[in-house]
């Protein structure tokens, strides 16, 4: 009795083992071709080279802009000195109006002179010529409040805000995921609870209103430029949009942040009633109004004959802000893209599906570009339209959260890939890519696909003085890149992209309702 409970037992064991193993028994893995593309990938890595060019020669890509038309050709040039083919500047509609700084310099003269470290906000005027002259500060609550500056504020280089708190840091600057904080990322996550919209919420609501009713005020009075605070320190300014890319929007005041610390400085000065004297000259352009929206693709073919009309996709955004060169925000997503798909080329890997490459344009300004080519390639949201490629897709795989290696992947709540991410990340979890969580992630493209029941992933990434340093700031350049870290991403992509092309089903979809509201369209 004892013995064949023991027994019993044991088999149980043993079919509970087989069972959990099933999933990952039905994932064929080409151990050699995991081999060698650790080997190209991680000793033989040509990321550097690709990241230098994108960044420091090409630098930052506002949407449509003319550094992102070149930027883009260079690209293309790349992608066939490879051998991908089908690489072209894709249009996917109408962006609207692009913008391009050609001059910025800003001083103060008096009481001291100190070059002030600054950026004009994009899609905003430039100056009319050199503007000098006292800094007004002008802490308007209502509109009402301007009043008395009425007639007095031509070519005036205004301050909208007072001192800016620049509390000290004791967070580090960069952290990568523990174990413990891996652990946590694979559980539910609490259930949503729709909070009433607070207080405080209203009233941050109530003074943008204020705001923009008071830059309508100071364009109309002939105001020279806007002096901001820019979010950030350390000298780091965090810049974004002043204005719109809509074809007839009107064009909003020249606009600049600055430092925090000068910002600073000089509103102090002002509140000593010592006059401060400023020097600004911003040389600013808007392209034309309708300018065409374009992704940059590239494909290498698949070869199985049933299978080869089949894609799997990765890639990431092209487009960036334009204080820094836009490394980490994304051009890193993109290095990362390419250098997997040089790595599969490297190797002379036959794919069984197509494997397509996509840059995206305009994902700052809410996934316009991924949206586009989603719209286009597979499904019309707008028109509950299937399009050809969309029982085609098998995934798509993005890469948009900074330099941070991969530390694994979200499901997007799609339970059956579950099993096969599991799969593919078990032989490379001594490269630090193990968790897989079935929470979504959000914020960047994957989303328009996701949107459209596609399996559409982002991976799980260190945050490498990310959120602290360099999104969306002028410190968004080549030096703040962990070059090992993209080593590490670019490899653990080509074996991602690699199992998706190769398996003999595609991913598995989750359940898709055409009449669900379309995710929320934030930049990241
Ligand atoms: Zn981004």
């Amino acid at each position: 009795m004892k013995k064949r409970l023991t027994i019993r037992g044991l088999a149980i064991i043993l079919l509970l083992v087989l069972f959990s193993l099933e999933t990952a028994a039905q994932e064929k893995l080409d151990y050699q071709m995991l081999d060698r593309i650790r080997n190209e990938g991680l000793v033989n890595s040509k990321i550097t080279d690709f990241l230098i060019y994108l960044c420091d020669v090409y630098g930052p890509r506002l949407p449509d802009s003319p550094q992102y038309v070149k930027a883009g050709e260079w690209v293309l040039g790349q992608a066939k000195g490879i051998g991908l083919v089908n690489a072209a500047m894709e249009p996917y509609g109408t962006f609207g109006r692009s913008w391009e700084l050609l001059k910025y310099y800003a001083a103060m003269t008096e009481p001291q002179y100190m070059p002030i470290v600054g950026y004009p906000k994009a899609w905003t005027s430039g100056t009319n010529g050199v503007l000098k002259g006292p800094a007004r500060l002008i802490t308007a609550k209502t509109v009402a409040d301007l009043d008395q500056y009425k007639g007095k504020l031509k070519d005036a280089i205004v301050l909208l805000q007072g001192e800016q708190d620049l509390p000290i840091s004791f967070d580090p600057m960069a952290s990568r995921y523990t174990e413990t904080e891996l652990e946590k990322l694979m559980l539910a996550p609490d259930p949503f609870v729709r909070r009433p919209q607070n207080p405080q919420m209203q009233d941050m609501m109530a003074r943008q209103q204020v705001q923009r009713e008071i830059a309508k005020m100071l364009k109309a009075e002939g105001v020279g430029v806007i002096v901001e605070p820019g979010r950030g320190k350390f000298g780091t300014v965090f810049v974004s949009s002043g204005g719109s890319r809509s074809k007839g929007a009107e064009m909003p005041v020249a606009t600049i942040a600055i430092a925090a610390e000068q910002y600073n400085r000089i509103v102090r000065i002002l509140q000593k009633n010592v006059p401060v004297t400023l020097e600004v000259e911003v040389q600013a352009r808007f392209t034309a109004d309708d300018l065409p929206g374009m992704n940059v693709v590239a494909e290498i073919p698949g070869v199985d004959k049933k299978l080869k009309s089949e894609l799997v996709m990765l890639g990431g955004h092209f487009d960036t802000w334009h204080g820094g060169t836009g490394a980490t925000d994304n051009g890193a997503g993109c290095a990362v893209a390419f250098e997997a798909m040089r790595i599969l080329k490297a190797l002379g890997v036959q794919p069984r599906r197509t494997i397509r490459m996509a840059f995206w344009d305009a994902e700052e300004q809410g996934f316009v570009g991924s949206r586009g080519y989603v719209a286009n390639h597979f499904y019309d949201r707008t028109k509950k339209e299937k399009k050809a490629e969309y029982d085609l897709l098998s995934a798509y795989f993005n890469f948009d959260n900074g330099s941070g290696k991969i530390r694994g992947i979200y499901a997007q709540n799609n339970s059956a890939v579950m099993p096969i991410f599991e799969a593919w990340l078990r032989p490379i979890h001594d490269l630090g890519a193990e968790t897989v969580t079935l929470r979504n992630t959000g914020g960047t493209d994957h989303l328009s696909f996701d949107g459209v029941g596609l399996p559409g992933f982002q991976f799980i990434q260190d945050d490498l003085e990310y959120d602290t340093l360099t999104h969306h700031s002028t410190m968004d350049v080549y030096d703040h890149l962990s070059r090992p870290d993209l080593i590490q991403a670019a490899t653990v992509m080509a074996w991602f992209v690699y199992n998706a092309a190769m398996r003999d089903e595609k991913l598995p979809r989750k359940y898709f309702d055409p009449n669900a509201p379309a995710p929320a369209r934030g930049g990241n």
